[in-house]
């Protein structure tokens, strides 16, 4: 195999220029191809195009087979992919080979999502009966993000394929090996030449894709990216847009007792994969007493002992790099500019790569900082007088995707449910807990209702109501109104 395209079954050299990947542990090149150029992802989409009929035209099963064989090539190559994944992106093996289990376990959960809700649903009437029937949407374009670039992408093309949607899939620049290696298991597994397409490329290749008439885009990545398709595709109702954005979650400790307990879920969901989760919570909300203070200490402590290093260091690391040596220098620029008192300074790691970089924490009370996402590990923390303060500062966003509480009295998780605003909502569990079986998405800039996960199979296929009489009767006496 080679080249940066797969274009109706076929591996070649594309005709763009050429793009590498960079291993941000070494800064190795690990990837080098020709992205698409602009008549590549034209013929991407043409085969797309071509296969949609005959696809969509098999029957669930068919499509469920080659699925589920493609669940089985993922498992045969877990080691390798996830090395190959851990190589890419830095991140550490536990979670590349976690990362393999969804891709997998994304299979069965999107057959039983797409049976409960989008399969065929029939009823008897007088006349006969009416039928709740599916149809796919056509040709969907994926674009995938860095952060999960094997899980998400297909998160989107797994459902998409099993509602007999053809794709075209441009993973991120940053990560196209993990994008090559997904696509190449899909054609192990026997999906038909023009059924699954890929194109590599940057923004650009994004750009000349989304101008091609496709019939839908599925999208994980930043609001900004979101907020632009929004725009581009204003006018065109008839592109279904699924747009899985970032988010500037709030955590909130209220009356939660052990302050180590707390710190636990306070790291594990403002520094988990380096901070790089969307769903990682990025503002702390505490008490302004002693018990908030004594959590600013346990979090301050714990965030000390993170092991920060290569993810084929021998060790078991909690941290690996960002995803290059640009977002580093770009989160220490932000970090640095965030106005408040440093309680733990966000820096570059001695002896390591120039995309390490250790967790930061910063004391923000009384400050007004801009609702941005900033894609790293630095934690806000703010502590205020009441509860209901509390939950107020958690709201004051524009992003609504995931948020939590740590407490141990019931009756502030029943009032913290009831005014809070996200997508995912917590208690007692890190922010960024989710699953296959449920519904992942946010409100405000984090998306546009058409939340991914188990919903993925809403937004893969249209319903089409029909009423059926198996034979023509004579429907005249049912007429109201006729002279004699
Ligand atoms: P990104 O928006 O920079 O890029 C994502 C993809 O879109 C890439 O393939 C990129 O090339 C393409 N792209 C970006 N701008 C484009 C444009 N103007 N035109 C055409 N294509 C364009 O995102 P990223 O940095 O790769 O990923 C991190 C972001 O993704 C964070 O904001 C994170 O919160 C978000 N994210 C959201 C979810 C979710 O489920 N809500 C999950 C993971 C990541």
């Amino acid at each position: 195999m080679s080249g940066g395209v797969f274009i109706d079954g076929v591996w070649r050299v594309g005709a763009g220029a050429q793009a590498t990947s960079v291993d941000p542990t070494t800064g190795d090149v690990i990837w080098r191809q020709s992205t698409a150029s602009g008549v590549d992802v034209a013929a991407a989409v043409e085969a797309a195009r071509k296969a949609c009929p005959g696809w969509s035209d098999r029957s669930r099963d068919e499509r469920i087979a080659i699925l589920r064989r493609y669940k089985d090539v993922l498992v045969t190559r877990t080691a390798t992919f996830a090395e190959s994944l851990s190589r890419e992106t830095g991140k550490a093996l536990w979670e590349t080979k976690a990362e393999l289990g969804s891709m997998a376990g994304k299979v069965e959960a999107s057959i039983k999502a797409y049976d409960e809700r989008t399969g065929e649903h029939a009823s008897d009437t007088a006349f006969g009966r009416a039928v709740l029937r599916h149809r796919a949407h056509g040709v969907m374009a994926v674009l995938g993000p860095f952060n999960f670039p094997g899980h998400l992408p297909n998160g989107h093309i797994v459902p998409a394929l099993l509602a007999g949607d053809t794709v075209v899939f441009k993973p991120s620049e940053e990560t196209p090996l993990a994008g090559q290696l997904l696509v190449q298991a899909l054609e192990e597994a026997g999906v038909p030449a023009g059924v699954v397409n890929l194109v590599q490329g940057g923004r650009e290749v994004g750009q000349a894709l989304i101008d091609q008439e496709i019939d839908g885009l599925l999208f994980t990545g930043s609001a900004q990216a979101g907020a632009f398709f929004r725009r581009h595709f204003a006018d065109r109702p008839d592109v279904i847009l699924a747009l899985e954005l970032g988010g500037n979650n709030p955590l909130v400790v209220w009356d939660a007792g052990d302050a180590e307990a707390v710190a636990a879920l306070v790291v594990q969901s403002a520094f988990i994969t380096t901070g790089q989760r969307c769903s990682c919570a990025r503002r702390l909300i505490v008490r302004d007493d002693a018990t908030g203070q004594a959590v600013i200490d346990a979090v301050a402590a714990l965030s000390e002992r993170l092991v920060i290093g290569p993810w084929n260091s021998g060790q078991e690391v909690f941290m690996g790099p960002l995803i290059s040596d640009r977002a580093a220098a770009q989160a220490l620029t932000g970090a640095k500019a965030m106005p408040g008192k440093t309680v733990r300074a966000m820096s570059a790691v001695e002896g390591l790569s120039g995309a390490f970089v250790s967790p930061g924490l910063v004391d923000v009370t009384g400050e007004t900082i801009p609702d941005e996402e900033l894609f790293a590990p630095l934690l806000q923390m703010r502590r205020v007088g009441s509860f209901e303060e509390a939950i107020a500062a958690a709201n004051a966003t524009r992003y609504g995707l995931s948020a939590g509480l740590i407490s141990n009295e019931t009756a502030h998780w029943e009032h913290f449910l009831k005014r809070i605003r996200a997508g995912v909502v917590n208690w007692n569990r890190p922010t960024t807990g989710a699953a296959g079986t449920m519904p992942f998405g946010g409100l405000g800039s984090s998306g546009n209702h058409r939340p991914s996960a188990y919903y993925a199979a809403d937004y893969c296929a249209y319903p089409v109501a029909s009423f059926e009489a198996p034979s023509v009767t004579n429907t005249l006496g049912d007429i109201k109104g006729l002279r004699e």
